[in-house]
């Protein structure tokens, strides 16, 4: 057993002081308020529990500080976005998602969804190992000492009713059948969930989302809905419905699934997701680089739509800065302050993002959950005198000191146990664009 103890910790009653936790096994087998320090390590700051990063895609922080002048889209980006693509392989991947995953370990993700749709060789064919790629991911991860929820994406068009462009082909399996077969090649272990995704109503058409739904039954399901306005005029003209219903006459909506970004869902969709049970993923940093627009937070939440955030592209890897963007853009967007409360902005960073991606034991400090801890400093700049209960108002990333993912330590004093991860970082970015 080893204790730890918190002079302010986030507990599923409220914000308590002088807390002790045991831990054994990676679980949290204690949980004392008001405590003595004795025999027990001392986190410094407010403690609070890990956090899920729902929606990633690992290799898009290659394009971190490099595409974002001149004038643009979503679409010109993309085009960015699939040069990188094209220059990845198992062994770049793992090299750069093992920065990118202690990156987010030092910003206190003890979990991530990865939405992984680079599956096969840059001509499209099969590595030898046919799930080379996710492999590389799944060791990335190990490495970094997170979590992860590894959402096989499928990835059938260029569009509705378009063919795959040549960099597209690496995305893409034959059919779905194909795409579920390789999902069932991979397992489960000790810190990887298998998932499974959609990419969009775009890439999968009417007809396969059926097998997808079959094969991704008892696993999380995840699918990108209505980024972009042009997503749902397509979807509209082709099956004269929105992409929500379309996914609903599939059979694709359900307590299991995640919908990623939603922003430009009708008052109809909103109410259908909310009766499905599903999750959403806002993903605001990522939303406003892209101009894409403002996802309905607070009527996504009052329809009964749980919230979670992720860090998407990964232009910011900060989810302080997420939970706050969702309640700042719905501020700017209504002229109205405290749309969703600080223990609403809590669930979504935290229980919500665990249950979205298939990990329901944790996310809370109480007996029997995962022993995931992030101890954030009270005493940065940024975050002296706050009352900790409004913690994600104020504090960033880089007030994260210590974060501790099923019992182990791997983050202490802000520094990865895997050392320079700035560095991990630029070496692998630069091998993409050299
Ligand atoms: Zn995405």
């Amino acid at each position: 057993v080893n204790a730890y103890w918190a002079e302010q910790c986030w507990l599923p009653i409220g914000v308590l002081t002088r807390v002790r936790i045991d831990v054994s096994d990676g679980r949290i087998s204690g949980v004392l308020v008001g405590a003595d320090p004795v025999d027990a390590i001392r986190l410094p700051g407010l403690v609070l529990p890990g956090f899920a990063n729902v929606h990633s895609h690992a290799f898009h922080r290659a394009l971190r500080g490099r595409t974002h002048i001149g004038m643009g889209s979503f679409w010109t980006w993309r085009d960015d976005m699939y040069a990188v693509a094209a220059r990845l392989d198992p062994d770049s991947y793992l090299r750069l998602a093992t920065g990118v995953y202690a990156e987010m370990a030092l910003a206190g993700v003890t979990c991530v969804g990865e939405f992984h749709y680079v599956h096969h060789d840059v001509d499209g064919r099969p590595y030898a190992h046919v799930n080379a790629m996710g492999e590389a991911l799944r060791e990335a991860a190990r490495r970094a000492g997170i979590r992860l929820t590894l959402l096989d994406t499928c990835y059938l068009s260029g569009g509705i009713g378009v063919p795959l462009s040549p960099i597209q082909r690496r995305f893409a399996d034959l059919s779905a059948e194909a795409w579920a077969g390789r999902l069932a090649a991979q397992q489960d272990d000790e810190t990887t969930r298998v998932g499974a995704a959609i990419h969009s109503v775009r890439a999968v058409p009417r007809d396969e989302i059926g097998t997808v739904v079959d094969a991704a039954r008892g696993k999380p399901l995840h699918v990108h809905v209505s980024e972009q306005v042009s997503e749902n005029v397509a979807c509209r003209e082709a099956y004269g419905t929105t992409p929500t219903r379309l996914l609903n006459e599939g059979n694709a909506l359900g307590p299991t699934t995640t919908v990623v970004h939603a922003t430009h869902v009708t008052a109809d969709d909103i109410a259908l997701l909310g009766r499905a049970g599903v999750a959403a993923c806002l993903c605001p940093t990522t939303e406003r680089d892209l101009g894409d627009g403002i996802g309905p937070a607070r009527a996504l939440h009052d329809a009964g739509v749980k919230l979670c955030v992720g860090s998407d592209e990964h232009a910011v890897v900060d989810l302080f800065e997420e939970v706050r963007g969702m309640e700042m853009h719905e501020r700017e967007m209504t002229g109205v302050r405290g749309r969703l409360q600080p223990d609403e902005l809590m669930d979504a960073l935290t229980t919500h993002g665990h249950s979205a991606l298939g990990w329901p034991e944790a996310g809370r400090i109480e007996v029997g959950g995962l022993a995931d801890l992030v101890a954030v400093r009270l005493d940065s700049v940024r975050t002296a005198g706050i009352d900790p209960r409004q913690v994600m108002f104020a504090a960033t990333a880089a007030d994260i000191d210590t974060v501790i993912i099923g019992g182990r330590q791997v983050v202490r004093d802000g520094r990865h146990l895997l050392g320079e991860v700035a560095v991990l970082l630029s070496d692998a970015v630069d091998a993409l664009w050299t």
